[in-house]
């Protein structure tokens, strides 16, 4: 199978120019001006970007969660992101406490192994690490799991203290791999959530106000001064705030390897979100929480000036009916996650290139080249280049759509509600390749399946 798109204007991370891609199988073998080729499949690209398909290095696919699942699967949750100009995502293989990290892997392959429509790799949550298993976390880079989760907050469920946290690091830098943090002070957080609960507080409204941005920031700071010590390149997952991202600024200042991702939540939903009438806050129960509006543009002010790197979008979505419910009596028990895989290529291009925050081979870097390069998929992916995988989206910068539950084109995640319900977007994914093939095309999903895990490579490696 051989395509050919004609026309578009190619944006990467470094470049802007008009070309042709001939693509052969799997990867693109050709770029040039009015290439004289045939294929199989013409696609026309005038007044279309051509961009690097979507990187998401932050979902979770059939999570288990407060006694429930994630309700987007493998196979529902990357079909979702493919409609959504996504071709790969990062998920997070879990590991029970006491039992093998490799276990764990085994089981998330389980869960995946021909199920997902566009290619994933696998992040390992390390929930504890005692020395003798120190080994397993060198076999899990050598099946290419080469970045490792670990956990501040959730005591007595991911929780890990700060030893766990200093021998996991030690060992991820020996093996030349990443560690990444949520970074939010749970010890804290938990005294805090009791106090409110002491008081009868339990509306939804008390998840973000049981959750100050001063101990996030504090996790920040803490996790960077053990991975500093303990020499590990650090990435800092779903940052929400102002706060938080001073500590980051500060250590990349002094040339610490930190990196940060935030989240469109972040960008585009604030804590008042909380304060609507009934449940209806249940919708945006995510930790870190939501914070108040004016952090927002810290954030893309962040992005825009590289000190946040990533946009990735905790996709972990849970339906009102029979699972946000489930806390009806009590935040506290209301499972924490939001929708938002497919969502994330307009939502950027639109708060970042359409509102002029950004240009747009920035947009095309946070969404697709720095995950790429920062969890070892770079060149194969991340980027629009002879001999990369054909994971390319032909996006149209001016189609407007409505972003809503009931709208057939912005919704296919198993979730009951959309998270950005009645925002308006510009900039659409109309045609989205997966390794040469063709998923979405003409406002329909034209193949379904054929993803493939990826073996990811070690930092400053290059992936072929
Ligand atoms: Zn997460």
């Amino acid at each position: 199978m051989s395509v050919l798109i004609k026309n578009g204007r190619v944006v990467t991370a470094a470049d802007d120019y008009h070309a042709d891609i001939y693509i052969e199988g799997e990867r693109i073998a050709l770029i040039g001006k009015d290439l004289q080729v045939n294929a199989d499949k013409v696609i026309d690209a005038t007044d279309r970007l051509v961009i690097p398909g979507g990187i998401d290095a932050h979902t979770h696919f059939d999570l288990p969660f407060g006694g429930t699942h994630s309700a987007d699967d493998f196979e529902t949750g990357t079909r979702a992101a493919a409609w959504g100009g996504t071709t790969t995502c990062i998920d997070f293989a879990l590991q029970t406490k006491g039992e093998s990290t490799l276990k764990g892997l085994d089981t998330w392959h389980a869960k995946a192994d021909g199920k997902a429509t566009i290619d994933y790799g696998f992040h390992m949550i390390v929930t504890d690490m005692p020395d003798e298993r120190l080994p397993e976390m060198e076999r899990l880079a050598l099946a290419g799991v080469t970045s490792y989760k670990l956990f501040m907050a959730y005591p007595g469920v991911l929780y890990v203290d700060d030893g766990t946290l200093y021998r996991a690091f030690r060992q991820a830098g020996e093996n030349g791999t990443r560690i990444q943090m949520h970074a939010e002070n749970g010890i804290v957080i938990d005294e805090i959530i009791k106090e409110a609960v002491r008081d009868g507080k339990f509306e939804p409204k008390w998840h973000g106000l049981t959750r100050p941005t001063r101990m996030e920031a504090e996790g920040v700071h803490r996790s960077i001064a053990i991975a500093e010590v303990a020499k590990v390149p650090l990435y800092i997952v779903h940052l929400s705030c102002s706060d938080a991202l001073d500590e980051v600024k500060r250590a990349r200042m002094r040339g610490v390897d930190v990196i940060a991702e935030t989240c469109p939540h972040y960008l585009f939903l604030d804590m008042d979100y909380y304060f609507q009438e009934g449940f209806e806050g249940a919708k945006y129960v995510m930790t870190p929480a939501l914070r108040e509006k004016w952090n927002q543009e810290v954030l893309w002010q962040g992005l825009a000036m590289h000190h946040l790197e990533t946009v990735a979008t905790d996709h972990c979505p849970f339906c009102m009916v029979g699972q946000k419910d489930l806390g009806k009596e009590s935040f506290t028990k209301i499972p924490n996650g939001a929708p938002g895989v497919e969502n994330r290529m307009s939502l950027i291009y639109d708060g970042g290139v359409h509102k002029g925050r950004m240009i747009v081979n920035r947009f095309v870097e946070i969404t697709s080249t720095s995950p790429a390069k920062c969890f070892g998929l770079f060149p194969r992916k991340g980027t629009i280049a002879v001999g990369s995988d054909a994971d390319i989206v032909v996006f149209n910068p001016n189609r407007t759509e409505t972003i809503s539950y009931d709208n057939k084109r912005t919704h296919h995640m198993n979730c009951d509600y959309s998270a950005y319900e009645g925002f308006e977007v510009t900039g659409w994914s109309e045609v989205v390749l997966s390794r040469g093939r063709v998923i979405i095309e003409d406002d329909s999903q034209v193949t379904q399946g054929g993803g493939q895990f990826i073996k990811r490579a070690r930092c400053g490696e290059l992936l072929r």
